[in-house]
This record gives structure tokens, C-alpha cells and sequence, in this order.
């Protein structure tokens, strides 16, 4: 197995099977155009950061030991472990190092700080350990506007050891197939989809979520054609007015294998004289809004402003 990597980690909080196809087939391991669009801007980051800096070192075998304050491209191989950080700062306090320790540094190619990145952080702080003997309390996020954020490391680690067990464990518990919100921005999607399709994998269902899977697999439902046979029509309670309906994925399955559109109330459309729509666009990895449509309909007279 492919030593573990930042990579790695931060993948399995998107998607342990991403992790598990990453480690066994390289070669599918391609980036997709979102991924290069993120990595783009991720570099930009750490460049701007650094241009802000002095006395940054680029980092050497030994470089550690000799206590420089900023480090930048680090790479250690740690056997099972692949140590990759683009730059680690000193700080005061004792390590097998001496009179300092490293903490972890990462940079973001968006303003969104997502579990994954915290998880990421958390690794290399972990990794720390490994080389000065001291885990780094706390990390430094750097966002897209250059934006610094303290994260604290110490509540990820249990995290981060049971994610590394996990991934040691793949070979004899490989992770089940789950199709998620991640899977459109993944390259793995191709493989995933056609072997869900395949098993008629009950996360094809839309809005499906994973407590609701483990649940009807429990009772030895495993398949969308299986789900579909469990379908009930309940009666309507009549002393309840507009009761609210649910999402039941049995009805989903039932409208697939019956290739039937069931419809469980009828919409009521309720029209006023005066009505107003908007259309917001934007960007939202970055908070940012560049385009607002508002169409106005005014006792039947329509009206588009942007
Ligand atoms: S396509 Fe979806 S299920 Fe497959 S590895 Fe990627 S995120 Fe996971």
C-alpha cells in the first residue's frame, strides 16, 4: 500500500471509497477540472503568503534541527506515512528538536474552511509528532483572501488515528459504496456510478441518506428492487389537516421498477396580484454574489431588473 497522505485524509472526509480507490488504482487517481481550479488557487495562496515573508527556507534533510523560524516545501518519508507540508512555522516550548517545536501550515484555494482541511491540519500535526516528539496544539488555515485561522489540533486527534486505522484496514473491511454529494466532483465518478448501477446500490436513490441505508440493511434490504416490494400506502389521518410528506425512498424505489411517477399530494399553486422572484448567482467557496435578477409581476404586469 501507497504510504498515507495529507491527501489521503483529507479525501476520506469527503469519501472513504475515494481513499481506497486512490491507494489501489493510481492511475484513475487524475484530478478533475473543479480539483486543478482549486489547486490553482491553492498555490496562489501559499505564494502570496510567502511574498509577505522573511526569512523563509526551503527545506533541507536536517534543516529541522537547526531551528529555523519559517520552513516551506517539506517532504519526509515516514514509511507508512508521507509527510508533505508547504510550510511549518517554529514555535516556543520543547520537542526532541530542542527548545522549539514545528506547527502545521495549510492553504486553501477557496474561503470555505471544510471538515476535510481541519482533518488535513490535524494529520500533519500528527505527523509532527512522529519528528519532533511533540504534537502541535494548534495549526494556522490560510483561506483564499489570505485570512488566518487558528485551529485547534488536539480534539482531531482521535479522529485522525481511527481514519489511519481505517485505511491500514482497508485490505480485510474495504469500505462500502456510497454515492454522496461529493461524487460530481470526483474522478472516480465514472467507476463508482457503473458499479453502483450494478449492485442497484441503494444510494442511486436521490436524497437517500447513509443512516437511512444502514437502517434497511439491517432488516436485509440491500438493493432498489428489494426496497421497491416494501412499500405501503398508508390511510390519511383525517383530523390531521396538511400532513407534511416525508421523502420515503420505497416510493422512489417502487416509481423505478414500475417506471410509474407517483405523486403523494397535489401541489396548490396560490398566485397573488403582486409577485416577486429573485435569481441570485455567485460564487460559494468565496461568500461572493456578482449577479442579482429580480423579475416583478404587478397586477399583471412583468417587469426584469438585474
Ligand atoms: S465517485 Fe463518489 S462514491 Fe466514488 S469515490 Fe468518488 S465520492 Fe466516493
Amino acid at each position: 500500500m501507497l504510504p498515507i497522505s495529507p491527501t489521503h485524509i483529507a479525501s476520506f472526509a469527503q469519501c472513504p471509497t475515494k481513499v481506497f480507490l486512490m491507494l489501489k488504482s493510481v492511475e484513475s487517481s487524475k484530478l478533475t477540472e473543479y480539483d486543478k481550479l482549486l489547486l490553482k488557487f491553492q498555490n496562489q495562496t501559499f505564494e502570496n503568503y510567502c511574498t509577505k515573508l522573511e526569512d523563509i527556507q526551503d527545506f533541507k534533510d536536517g534543516f529541522l534541527k537547526k531551528g529555523f523560524e519559517i520552513i516551506k516545501n517539506c517532504s519526509i518519508n515516514l514509511t507508512e506515512f508521507d509527510f508533505q507540508s508547504k510550510l511549518i512555522l517554529k514555535n516556543e516550548g520543547k520537542s526532541s528538536l530542542g527548545k522549539f517545536f514545528y506547527e502545521p501550515v495549510i492553504f486553501l484555494g477557496s474561503n470555505q474552511i471544510a471538515k476535510e482541511n481541519r482533518l488535513e491540519l490535524a494529520y500533519l500535526g500528527y505527523l509532527l509528532e512522529k519528528i519532533q516528539n511533540e504534537f502541535p496544539d494548534k495549526g494556522l488555515i490560510i483561506d483564499k483572501n489570505g485570512g488566518k485561522h487558528r485551529v485547534e489540533l488536539a480534539k482531531l486527534k482521535k479522529s485522525i488515528k481511527s481514519i489511519i486505522s481505517e485505511i491500514q484496514n482497508f485490505d480485510q473491511s474495504p469500505p462500502k459504496l456510497i454515492l454522496n454529494r461529493h461524487c460530481s466532483q470526483c474522478s472516480f465518478e465514472n467507476i463508482c456510478k457503473i458499479q453502483a448501477q450494478r449492485e442497484d446500490n441503494l444510494s442511486l436513490l436521490d436524497r437517500i441518506t447513509q443512516k437511512q441505508i444502514n437502517k434497511l440493511e439491517k432488516k436485509g434490504i440491500f438493493t432498489i428492487k428489494q426496497l421497491s416490494f416494501i412499500y405501503k400506502p398508508r390511510r390519511r389521518n383525517k383530523k390531521v389537516k396538511n400532513p407534511p410528506i416525508l421523502y420515503k425512498p420505497e416510493l422512489q424505489a417502487l416509481a423505478i421498477r414500475t417506471a410509474k411517477t407517483f405523486i403523494q399530494r397535489l401541489p396548490e399553486l396560490c398566485r397573488k396580484p403582486n409577485e416577486i422572484f429573485l435569481d441570485i448567482e455567485g460564487v460559494p467557496d468565496d461568500g461572493f454574489f456578482y449577479l442579482f435578477g429580480i423579475l416583478i409581476f404587478d397586477n399583471n404586469i412583468l417587469m426584469f431588473r438585474t
